[in-house]
């Protein structure tokens, strides 16, 4: 099956990075939100990162143009998925919204429509029972910042076929990203490492071992990490950490019980850079 039309359901903070890196590769891309400002913001986003990618030498003026000729925004769900071939959906992480998205998608795209989810926790094989083709349906987990992080893990639930991972495979490698196939277990791959380490380093800010400058300084400079896990946890957003954390701790134990400060700075609304503080100030 050739893939031509993408439809990325939610803009948010990932939604807005896989519509731009597929609009970039090619794809007849449509990205749906229900809210008019946040599609506004996502096209808005495109224009900046295009802007840098041609000025950095990413990108060329071409490539930058035709973006925007396969570049397509709407708040009308039901319509949009009817000529999707594939429907990546990044809305909030929370199993009703999904549900919902996943149903609805389900009931109004063609019946060999690929349903791909972004989410950082959920079960592929939980997400398949919402709708009718569960062989059909896969966790395909992209990384923030979309445009540089070249991983897109693809995670199979109980009845997703290998025709469907194949096809999620070639469809990231066209955005220029490398895969891995991953069975279904909490946390995939790299979220249980990855909140793991982010948990230490809250203890360890709590503990006072090192400021949050020398922690993440550290992690950078010795271990090579491209970012320290304080300013990650900035980036991403330290709810959604938070919620990582809970869901790991509830599933694989007491080892992934969140850090206090952690828990303390999400009450504080310190979410990290969307709230202009988290760890640091922005
Ligand atoms: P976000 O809150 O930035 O964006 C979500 C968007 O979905 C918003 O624009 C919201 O208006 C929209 N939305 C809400 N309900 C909708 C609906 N019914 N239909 C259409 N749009 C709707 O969220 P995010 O950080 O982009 O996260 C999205 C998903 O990606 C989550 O499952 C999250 O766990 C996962 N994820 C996030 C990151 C990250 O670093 N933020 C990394 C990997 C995976």
């Amino acid at each position: 099956m050739t893939i031509r039309n993408i439809v990325v359901v939610g803009a948010g903070v990932m939604g807005r990075g896989i519509a731009y890196v597929s609009a970039l590769a090619g794809f007849r891309t449509t990205l749906v939100d229900i809210s008019e400002k946040q599609l506004q913001d996502a096209y808005e986003y495109a224009k900046n990162t295009s802007e840098k990618g041609v000025q950095r030498g990413k990108i060329t003026v071409d490539e930058s143009l035709n973006l925007f000729n396969h570049l397509h925004t709407s708040i009308n769900l039901e319509q949009t998925v009817k000529d999707a071939d594939l429907i990546i959906e990044a809305v909030p992480e929370k199993r009703e919204l999904k549900k919902n998205v996943l149903e609805v998608t389900d009931q109004h795209a063609p019946k060999h429509t690929i349903l791909a989810s972004n989410t950082s926790t959920i079960s592929p094989t939980e997400l398949g029972s919402y709708t009718t083709r569960p062989k059909q349906v896969a966790v395909m987990h992209f990384f923030n910042p979309v445009y540089s992080m070249r991983l897109v893990e693809i995670v199979k639930g109980l009845e997703t076929s290998q025709e469907a991972v194949s096809i999620i495979q070639q469809v990231a490698e066209k955005m220029g990203k490398e895969t891995v196939e991953v069975n279904e277990f909490p946390g995939f791959v790299t979220s249980r490492i990855s909140a793991l380490v982010g948990n230490e380093a809250f203890h360890m800010l709590q503990e006072g071992v090192a400021t949050a400058e020398d922690i993440d300084k550290a992690i950078r400079l010795g271990l090579n990490y491209p970012m320290g896990p304080l300013e990650l946890g900035d980036l991403v957003g330290l709810d959604a950490r938070l919620n990582n954390l809970k869901y790991l701790h509830e599933t694989l134990g007491e080892k992934y019980r969140p850090a206090p400060l952690l828990e303390q700075y999400v009450k504080a609304g310190r979410l990290g850079r969307k709230t202009g503080k988290g760890v640091y100030d922005y």
